[in-house]
C-alpha cells in the first residue's frame, strides 16, 4: 500500500460519473449510525497507479460513491470526505469525527517495488504485477477506539470473504515495508498502529484497500459496476453486524 509509482506518460483515465445505486435487501433503521467514508488520496496526490495507468484516487472516489449510496439507502448518517480531491492535511480527514459510529478510508492497493514488472499499453510503459490480489483491512492500536475499530474491521473482512472476495497475504509477508502484524488474520485485519487517519480519528476507525489495482486482472473488475456494488454491500453488511454488536 506505501508503494507509489510513477509512470511518465500517464494519461488520467477518469470512471463514468452516473450509475445505479446498489439495492441491499437487509433493511435496517440505522439513523442513530454515523459513518465518515474517506476517499484516499487527492487529484495532487493519487496515489497508486494501475496496471493501466489509473490513478488510485479515482478507484477510492468511485468506491465510495457506491458505498455511500449504499450506506443512505439504509438510513445511515453517511458523509463523505474528499469529495472533490483537494483536501490537504492527513489530519484534516478526522476533523469531524467526533461522536460518530465510524470513520472509513476507502484505498486501493499496489505491492512492493521488487514484484513490479513493466508492460506497454499504446507504446505507454506501466508498472504491473500479478502476483498478489485481493483485499486488506487495517486498524492502529493508537485509535481511542480500539475494540470497536477491530470488531467493525473483522465484520467488513468477514463480509467480503463470505461474499467471495479473498484477503492478500502481502502485508503479512516478512519483507522490508510489509510484515504487518495480524489482528484477525481469517478476516485479512491488520494493525498499522501508525497510519494517521487510524490514530487520531475521534472515532472507531477503519482502513479498507478493497483490492490490488497493479494486479491486470483485479484492476479489471474493481472497475467493474458490480464488484464495486459487491463491495459496498459487504461494507454494509460489516457495519450492520458489528453496529449492532456495539
Ligand atoms: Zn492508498
Amino acid at each position: 500500500m506505501a508503494v507509489v509509482t510513477v509512470l511518465a506518460g500517464c494519461g488520467y483515465l477518469i470512471f463514468p460519473v452516473n450509475m445505479p445505486w446498489a439495492h441491499v435487501d437487509a433493511a435496517s433503521e440505522t439513523s442513530d449510525r454515523s459513518v465518515i467514508l474517506d476517499i484516499g488520496h487527492t487529484l495532487a496526490h493519487p496515489g497508486v497507479m494501475s496496471a493501466r495507468g489509473v490513478p488510485e484516487f479515482e478507484f477510492n472516489r468511485r468506491l465510495v460513491g457506491v458505498t455511500a449510496g449504499v450506506l443512505k439507502g439504509l438510513s445511515y448518517q453517511t458523509s463523505v470526505v474528499n469529495d472533490d480531491g483537494l483536501i490537504g492535511q492527513l489530519s484534516d480527514r478526522v476533523r469531524d469525527t467526533e461522536g460518530k459510529s465510524l470513520f472509513l478510508s476507502i484505498h486501493h492497493d499496489s505491492v512492493q517495488e521488487q514484484y513490479l514488472s513493466k508492460w506497454k499499453i499504446n507504446g505507454i510503459s506501466h508498472a504491473y504485477s500479478d502476483r498478489y490480489k485481493g483485499y486488506s483491512v487495517f486498524i492502529s492500536h493508537l485509535n481511542p477506539f480500539p475494540a470497536e475499530s477491530l470488531r467493525c474491521a473483522s465484520a467488513i473482512g468477514k463480509a467480503l470473504r463470505v461474499s467471495g472476495f479473498k484477503p492478500s497475504r502481502h502485508h503479512a509477508e516478512a519483507i522490508a515495508g510489509e510484515n504487518k502484524a495480524y489482528a484477525d488474520e481469517s478476516n485479512g485485519v491488520h494493525y498499522y498502529d501508525n497510519l494517521v487517519v487510524l490514530k487520531k480519528a475521534h472515532c472507531p476507525a477503519v482502513l479498507l484497500e478493497a483490492g490490488v489495482i497493479v494486479n491486470r486482472g483485479e484492476e479489471v473488475k474493481l472497475g467493474q459496476t458490480r464488484t464495486q456494488q459487491a463491495i459496498a454491500r459487504a461494507i454494509a453488511e460489516g457495519l450492520n453486524s458489528c453496529l449492532d454488536d456495539g
